[in-house]
């Protein structure tokens, strides 16, 4: 079963997709995180993924084919939880047309107020290897810099500024809100309200995907 996770850059995916991986058993597939690793590793996709990302603007659509594939085949079997995948309606299409119009058990969409997400995603910091997020305010990790989880450096991401910030809600507007009407369409869609803490988010959440296992 696949369960894509939607919501604006900042409304917390990346976060609760570690906590149901942990608490319930799913395996994330985050498309971001790949990217980056990518990136790291100087691959060839990574150098053409690199100045999309820098500025906030999606990697095309091409690109992220060959990634959403390799990931899934590392994960068949599992139950999954799809972050930062559909973008835009075309890749909503193609994954589609890679799992079938049984294999998606439901898009379901964090929302939260518009107001809060550039606090969120300016405070935000993260693990340079294995993606985890923390917040100064919010949720600092427990030695400054270094990951609870894994021992990596922990750093701002050079497109989580103010500027390119803007510009990432600005596609999340053009780009991946039509994806919603998209899922509508086809009775996936459900709705979680993203704006309390963490754990209040996860309990909700959590409760929308028990009822739909
Ligand atoms: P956030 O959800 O906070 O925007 P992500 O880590 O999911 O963070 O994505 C960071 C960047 O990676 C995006 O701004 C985009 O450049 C690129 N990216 C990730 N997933 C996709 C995708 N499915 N299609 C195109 N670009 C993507």
């Amino acid at each position: 079963m696949i369960i894509i996770l939607t919501g604006a850059p900042g409304a917390g995916k990346g976060t609760q997709a570690d906590l149901l991986s942990q608490r319930e058993g799913f395996k994330k597939i985050s498309t971001g995180d790949a990217l980056r690793k990518h990136i790291r590793e100087g691959t060839e996709i990574g150098n053409k993924a690199k100045s999309y990302m820098s500025e906030g603007k999606l990697v095309p659509d091409n690109v992220l084919l060959g990634i959403l594939q390799s990931e899934l085949d590392a994960v068949r079997g599992f139950n999954i939880l799809l972050d930062g995948y559909p973008r835009n309606v075309a890749q909503a299409r193609s994954l589609q047309e890679i799992v079938g119009s049984d294999g998606i058990r439901a898009a379901v969409h964090l929302e939260v107020d518009p107001s809060a997400l550039v606090q969120r995603i300016s405070g935000r910091r993260t693990c340079v290897n294995c993606g985890t997020s923390y917040h100064v305010v919010t949720s600092p990790a427990k030695k400054d810099s270094i990951c609870d989880r894994c021992g990596a450096d922990i750093v701002q991401r050079p497109d989580d500024n103010e500027e390119k910030v803007k510009v990432r809600l600005g596609v999340y507007e053009s780009e991946t809100r039509p994806v919603l009407d998209f899922y509508r369409d086809l009775g996936l869609y459900h709705r979680v309200d993203g704006n309390g803490s963490t754990e209040e988010v996860y309990k909700a959440l959590a409760a929308q995907l028990r009822s739909l296992a």
